[in-house]
C-alpha cells in the first residue's frame, strides 16, 4: 500500500441508500468489501424502498 499515513485518510465510500460519503470505521474493519451503507438504517431503508437516483 502507498497511502499516507494520516488520520484523515481512511477509505471512504458512498451510501448506497442516501447518497452521503462516509468513513471507514472500525466495526467494518472485517466487512468492509460488503459495506454499501453508512448506517444500519440505510441499510434497512434499500430493502423498503429502492429509490435510486442517478
Ligand atoms: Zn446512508
Amino acid at each position: 500500500m502507498t497511502r499516507h499515513r494520516k488520520k484523515s485518510d481512511l477509505p471512504q465510500k458512498t451510501c448506497a441508500t442516501c447518497g452521503l460519503p462516509f468513513t471507514w470505521r472500525k466495526k467494518w474493519a472485517k466487512v468492509w468489501d460488503e459495506v454499501r451503507y453508512c448506517s444500519e438504517r440505510c441499510r434497512r431503508e434499500k430493502s423498503n424502498k429502492a429509490v435510486r437516483r442517478s
